[in-house]
């Protein structure tokens, strides 16, 4: 190789957005990490120190560059994604080992790997330097494969297997068509130049078919040109684009690693949160306000992207989610979107005070287990019966903690904002079950399961009555025969995505009934519409919703449709579906 150049006019716009987009990050990072509370500041010092580390740089590869989880969901997605990312990530790569090779004494000009092939000229055929000619060319072939897809998939989002896609606004569009640009008019320059220097199958393909109609060497110099001020406008348009997700995401890998969690809305790790959403728009075909209810822009990504650029009705956005947890499930980023909407409805007070009532039990309940139903249960009381017989076959000492009902476990409080008024009610209830002397207790509805898991200091273990019901059979102490019944397990919201219990209910259902399979389970299972986690859906919207999680579920027509929490049986009772029991009903037949 032989050195043409050191510098040349045409890097200027390169540099400028260079030199601007480091600054801008590392301002960026030291002010996030300067938001986090000292503990989490103490929680990061520790990690780096440690092997959690070498796991983040792991997660890091995979996520950011090879796009694994959207593999996952989505093949061709993913390929789109990692033909970007990695391909970029292999031209950078290959740039500095051609700069360390050929000319160590320029690994400081951070243009010199950028732009080698018009500094350099190749004056050897080498083994050496045909494979990185070559290593370049697929390189490159690579990230201009995607960024045909990308194309593709804004033509018609249909055709990459996405129901919709995101609407673009003005900074979005110039960091999206500048860096569609990029890599285009890297092939052109390089092709123009190889007939000079360089060049693999592709470039140098390019070069002879322009050569025989155009002089490559008028052109390269524009060429080149064109592509330090593409690259330039792409870096400076980056801190108003959604392009930001590419740094913020391997930052906030790191700090997920090291323990830590959104406080703040839009301070510290949840802003990190916001910048990393690259707004692909997985979120919206998982959304069953948007697939059912049609209410697409009320989705998670348009609700980030109002945080980010603080416009729009925050709050409105906040309180418009059923808090399935089923975008986040879906999410390639972990974004954690239903916790950043509960920073907005703790930090806000657009919520009116919900006006409730308390009525504890008026003497101390003692027992060995304690079981709590919970006001929906209250509400189809047949599922409380259906427990209190299992509770009686089996001949354990129980006592109801809300026998008259009038006690709540906090969490439409906390939904609704109100975290002081929750903690009370949270304390309370503690003095109850402590002063109870009991070993267990037993919840209904999985709402108040994840709550007292979550939220409750409890010295004992807490099982929603499904673990309970599986733990009675498995010992013996009740006898199920079965019933010849086809059924479909549905899994609600907060026992499966949100708390992780998916195999109790089954093992359950396998001893009772034909248990059905189902493409909407477990992860991908489908939110009943009925969730008090949105308070500001119609009813019409929510029969939309379960009418559609209906079809969904009943398409291979069971004999019944199961489910473990008593609102989600009642808002499919609601929406039509006459053979629908919670798995304690279901179990009470089989005992009889
Ligand atoms: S929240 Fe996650 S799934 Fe939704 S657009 Fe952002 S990155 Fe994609
Ligand atoms: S939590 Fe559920 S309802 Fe809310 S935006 Fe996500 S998928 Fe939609």
């Amino acid at each position: 190789m032989r050195q043409r150049f050191i510098y040349d006019p045409f890097v200027l716009p390169f540099m400028a957005g260079f030199v601007f987009i480091i600054i801008y990050l590392v301002a960026g990072i030291i002010s996030a990490i300067r938001e986090l509370p000292c503990e989490d500041r103490k929680k990061l010092g520790k990690s780096i120190f440690s092997r959690k580390i070498f796991v983040s740089a792991r997660e890091i590869f995979m996520e950011c560059l090879i796009h694994r989880r959207i593999f996952r969901r989505n093949r061709m997605l993913g390929f789109m994604h990692m033909s970007i990312a990695f391909g970029w990530f292999l031209l950078i790569v290959l740039g500095h080992i051609e700069v360390r090779l050929y000319c160590p004494e320029r690994v400081n000009l951070p243009y010199f790997p950028i732009f080698f092939r018009y500094f350099m000229m190749e004056t050897d055929s080498t083994l050496k330097g045909s494979l990185l000619f070559f290593l370049m060319d697929a390189a490159l072939l690579m990230v201009l494969t995607g960024i045909g897809l990308a194309l593709y998939k804004r033509i018609n989002s249909r055709l990459m297997g996405m129901r919709r896609t995101t609407k673009l606004k003005l900074g979005d569009r110039i960091a999206m068509y500048t860096l569609w640009a990029v890599f285009p008019l890297r092939l052109l320059a390089e092709s123009f130049t190889s007939g000079i220097s360089g060049g693999s199958f592709l470039t140098r393909g390019f070069g002879l078919v322009f050569e025989s109609f155009v002089s490559n060497e008028a052109l390269i110099r524009p060429a080149w040109w064109a592509y330090s001020v593409a690259l330039g406008t792409f870096f400076l348009a980056m801190p108003v684009s959604r392009y930001m997700h590419i740094p913020a995401e391997m930052l906030l890998i790191v700090l997920r690693n090291a323990g830590i969690k959104s406080k703040k809305t839009n301070a510290g790790y949840g802003n990190i949160e916001l910048y990393s959403c690259s707004r692909c728009g997985i979120c919206i075909d998982a959304c069953q306000m948007s697939a059912a209810a049609r209410l697409d822009r009320k989705t998670t990504v348009y609700f980030m992207r109002m945080l980010r650029r603080q416009e729009g009705d925050i709050e409105a956005a906040a309180r418009q989610c059923l808090m399935c947890g089923r975008c986040v499930q879906a999410c390639p980023v972990g974004i954690d979107s239903c916790r950043l909407k509960q920073n907005v409805r703790r930090s806000e007070s657009f919520f009116s005070p919900v006006q409730y009532r308390y009525f504890p039990p008026t003497e101390t309940i003692r027992t060995d287990v304690l079981y709590f139903a919970g006001c929906m249960t209250h509400l189809t009381p047949g599922i409380g019966k259906a427990m209190q017989t299992i509770f009686g076959r089996a001949g354990v000492n129980y006592r109801m903690m809300d026998e008259g009902g009038g006690i709540c476990c906090g969490r439409p409080l906390m939904l609704s904002g109100q975290e002081k008024s929750a903690a009370i009610m949270i304390e309370k209830n503690t003095d109850i079950i402590l002063q109870s002397n009991a070993e267990l207790l037993v919840a209904s509805c999985p709402v108040c399961y994840k709550i007292f898991n979550e939220e409750y200091s409890l010295p004992i273990p807490v099982m929603h009555h499904t673990q309970y019901i599986e733990q009675l059979i498995d010992r013996g102490a009740v006898t199920v025969g079965h019933t010849g019944l086809s059924a479909v397990y549905h899994d609600p919201c907060d026992l499966g995505r949100n708390s992780g219990v998916y195999n109790p209910p089954r093992q359950v259902l396998r001893q009772v009934a034909n248990l059905m399979d189902t493409s909407h389970e477990r992860g991908e299972g489908l939110c009943c519409g009925g969730s008090v986690g949105n308070a500001v859906l119609t009813g019409d919207q929510r029969r939309k919703i379960a009418r559609d999680a209906l079809y969904k579920l009943t398409g291979e027509k069971p004999d019944i449709l199961v489910t473990a929490c008593p609102l989600c049986k009642k808002t499919f009772a609601g929406a039509g579906l006459q053979q629908v029991e919670d798995i304690a009903q279901v179990v009470v037949k089989a005992m009889e």
